[in-house]
């Protein structure tokens, strides 16, 4: 039974731009809350990456982005942890950089990490700004019982378009903003994508304060399912939703 857990936020320095490393922090607490330990370690670029059952990947800038995915490829130990069992919560630049491969600011291919089989291209229309809401469906994780996520609400900033292959399933469907962008062939347009313990999304927030479901889902992985983890009062968060939701144009 894991009563200890390690959660790592990586490179705060070069993808912290969107306030991403707050996940970190929700999933710290909600683990105490649950009587579990929790070492939460902000794992800066210039030091090997530490090992940890739950990494947060955040958002950043083109540039600071190319170089996290440089770090990350050289140092190896993120991908050895999700083969050994690792969770990830990969956000934006994050989640672009966890796919087979991402644009640099001049639009150029650089390597990803490959653990979802996604891959993301520059747009050609306007950056995608602005409130997300997505309705997890078929495909979708399911959480310890079985349900699935509630719907997912968050914020999004960036230009990439992303496309999900058959190695991974997508997130959600979108009802409200951009995410990965439209489906093949002008289909509807999807949101984040996962594939084992590895969860990918376009929406900051930061996303787990809107959606402790989610947090509690990667909890649930990170433990590998031994921990029950109770209910929270989660009026707060339940509230800050609503609000959020009201708050997003409708397509
Ligand atoms: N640089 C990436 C893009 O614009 C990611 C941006 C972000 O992390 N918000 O698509």
């Amino acid at each position: 039974m894991t009563r200890r857990l390690t959660v790592a936020v990586v490179y705060p320095d070069l993808l912290g731009t969107y306030g991403d490393g707050g996940n970190g922090t929700i999933l710290a607490k909600r683990a105490a809350w649950r009587g579990i330990d929790v070492d939460l370690v902000h794992a800066p670029s210039a030091e090997p990456l530490p090992r940890a059952d739950l990494y947060c990947i955040g958002g950043g800038e083109d540039g600071p982005q190319v170089r996290a995915a440089r770090c990350l490829v050289d140092d190896g130990t993120l991908p050895a942890a999700v083969a050994d069992g690792a969770a990830v919560l990969a956000v934006c630049a994050g989640y672009q950089l966890v796919g087979r491969r991402f644009p640099d600011a001049g639009g150029q291919a650089v390597e990803g990490l490959g653990l979802l089989d996604a891959v993301t291209v520059k747009g050609t229309g306007r950056r995608a700004v602005g409130e997300v809401v997505a309705d997890p469906g078929p495909g979708s994780p399911r959480t310890a019982t079985g349900e699935l996520l509630p719907t997912l609400t968050g914020f999004e900033n960036h230009g990439g378009r992303t496309t999900v292959g058959a190695g991974s399933a997508v997130l959600a469907r979108v009802r409200s903003g951009i995410g990965n962008g439209d489906g093949p062939g002008g289909g509807p347009a999807t949101e984040g994508a996962w594939s084992g313990r590895v969860l990918g999304t376009y929406l900051h927030g930061p996303v787990l304060a809107r959606n402790p479901a989610l947090a509690d889902l990667l909890l649930g992985w990170a433990t590998g399912g031994d921990v029950s983890l109770d209910p929270l009062d989660d009026g707060e968060e339940q509230a800050l939703r609503a609000e959020r939701l009201a708050a997003a144009p409708r397509r």
